[in-house]
């Protein structure tokens, strides 16, 4: 179970850590072998280093492409200690047992992301590094294979306290991260290689390379354990990596809701002032204005009793003059493409608020996947890009929509598009009048969106409330004609739905008797 080393193969790119592990190494009698540029750094250190082109007998070649592919280093790694065969092959080929290796693999992720040329990205895909880290890692109950500086010292202890040997267990450890350090780093080639887009088609592995970033501090509730994520290599922009300026840390639930925050303002790139109010992942409030001010202030008053504790989303930079808005109710996180050093000075004296600035907004439009665990798997699909081309517009009903009706509508479906199923939005000059969300039925997220611009316009002093001759979007059809009426009964003049529905004529004939002007989108946006 404990193998004491003795001879030890290093081959590292990244040479952090590597002079401290050398002489940790040296202390303990371990032979170094190494190839060309960890040798020169060791014996730079001052080690005694023995070339990897001495034990093969064979040089170093081809741009450095054949260093170690050589049965004097795998031999050396693969033979089973115990097995006669085995032992009898070594002592006729002259191969010498290796008992530590040393890698980190060629920068592949690096060097795409610097912008190299194709050449110089193929050159970084490392044969041989990952050859020996495989090797080792299979003989592990011999090897010992480390592919992270950060485990140097778990090394070194381990040899420190136990007469230079390693237990078992540990090498156990370093192999399994040994292998998933090798299938992170293939799978980070093939998707450089753009292998799904390439054949145009929906990837059968899925190309994603996740890393652990930090840890959060718990998950949706306490009980829970939860960590962030991130893609290795290239990959798009998006909530994860906005830069946090000020607060506490970002929670589980935080992200979630961020998230829903910057992919529904990210909708409102191309126009002008924008701010959308997000809780539990469901927008409260969302409105453009001639001001960013304005545009908050409208959002707000759609349902300001839920905009206690939101999420803020902002089109575009932040002066002082939202900051100071923004700050006199209670908010979790403020998230804008900048902040200027007024709207900095001004949330500095929220210590618990959170500011997130993204630069420019991500594209809607942008392609993706989506993941959704279930129980024993998970669930992949292409992200909600869809966008609506106003001209494929459908109308249904004897009135057409007018141009005010048209804006209502699309606003009101762009809205539609992020809230959770079923989806409800009453929408009249460019701000949303009342939300209805999650319920089970289509009807009853009519009810609600309207009971709560009901609430709404009590709270702010308006004679009525905003759904009186505003558009309604349903994020799918209505099954029935119930929902419509509700809108109907709301105040609502046009309509805006996908259409598809058996019983579609029924509902027509209920919006032509109300008057109302009614468009079929033909798509739909289901988010569950
Ligand atoms: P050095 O800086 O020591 O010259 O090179 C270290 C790098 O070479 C390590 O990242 C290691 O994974 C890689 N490497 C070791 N052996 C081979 C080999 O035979 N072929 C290739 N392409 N890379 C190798």
């Amino acid at each position: 179970n404990e193998v004491k080393i003795a001879r030890a193969l290093l081959s590292v790119s990244d040479k952090t850590g590597l002079a401290d592990l050398g002489r940790a190494l040296a202390r303990h009698g371990v032979e170094l072998v190494s190839t060309g540029g960890t040798a020169k750094a060791l014996r730079e250190a001052g080690l005694a280093v023995r070339d990897v082109s001495d034990l093969t007998g064979f040089p170093e070649m081809m741009d450095g492409r054949v260093k170690t592919l050589h049965p004097k280093v795998h031999g050396g790694l693969l033979a089973v200690r115990d097995n006669e065969e085995h032992a009898a092959a070594m002592a006729e080929h002259e191969i010498g047992a290796i008992d530590l290796v040393v890698v980190n693999l060629y920068p592949f992720a690096e060097t795409v992301a610097r912008g190299a040329g194709r050449d110089e990205i193929i050159e970084n895909i490392d044969i041989g590094g990952p050859s020996m880290v495989r090797s080792a890692a299979k003989n592990h109950a011999f090897v010992a294979i480390v592919t992270d500086p950060a485990d140097y010292a778990k090394v070194t202890d381990a040899m420190d306290h136990n007469d230079g040997m390693t237990s078992l267990d540990l090498r156990k450890y370093l192999a399994a991260k040994a292998f998933s350090a090798t299938a992170a780093y293939d799978s980070m080639i093939s998707q450089w290689f753009g292998f799904a887009d390439q054949a145009q088609m929906f990837p059968d592995t899925l190309p994603l390379v996740l890393q652990r970033g930090k840890d959060l501090r718990y998950g949706e509730n306490p009980h829970q354990k939860a960590a962030l994520y991130l893609p290795v290599g290239p990959h798009g922009r998006g909530i994860a990596q906005a830069e946090q300026v000020q607060g506490k840390e970002l929670s589980y639930n935080n992200y979630n809701d961020a998230d829903a925050a910057l992919e529904l303002v990210a909708e409102y790139r191309d126009s002008g002032p924008a701010c959308v109010i997000v809780k539990h992942a469901n927008p409260c409030g969302v409105a453009t204005g001639n001001s960013l001010l304005q545009a908050y202030q409208d959002a707000l008053a759609c349902d300001s009793v839920s905009a206690f504790g939101g999420i803020i989303a902002l089109n575009a930079p932040l002066t002082g003059e939202e900051a100071e808005a923004i700050s006199s109710i209670f908010t979790e996180v403020v998230i804008a493409p900048d902040a200027d050093a007024e709207a900095r000075q001004v949330f500095a004296r929220k210590k618990n608020l959170r500011l997130l600035l993204t630069g420019d907004l991500p594209d809607p439009g942008r392609p993706g996947l989506s993941l959704k665990s279930i129980a024993g798997g998970y669930l992949v699909q292409s992200r909600d890009n869809g966008r609506l081309d106003r001209h494929a517009l459908k109308v249904v009903t004897q009135r057409a929509p007018t141009d005010q009706e048209l804006e209502d509508c699309l606003f009101a479906w762009t809205v539609a598009k992020h809230v959770k199923s079923n989806a409800i939005v009453y929408a009249k000059g460019g701000a949303t009048a009342g939300i209805g969300a999650g319920q089970m039925n289509r009807l009853e997220s009519a009810r609600i969106a309207a009971w709560k611009a009901k609430d709404a316009a009590g709270k702010a002093g308006w004679d009525q409330p905003r759904t009186i001759g505003s558009a309604v979007a349903s994020d799918a059809f209505f099954p029935f004609a119930d929902g419509l009426l509700a809108a109907v009964e709301a105040g609502a003049t046009a309509v805006i739905q996908p259409g598809g529905s058996i019983r579609d004529e029924e509902v027509i004939a209920a919006a032509d008797a109300a008057g109302l002007a009614m468009v079929f989108t033909g798509m739909r946006h289901f988010r569950h």
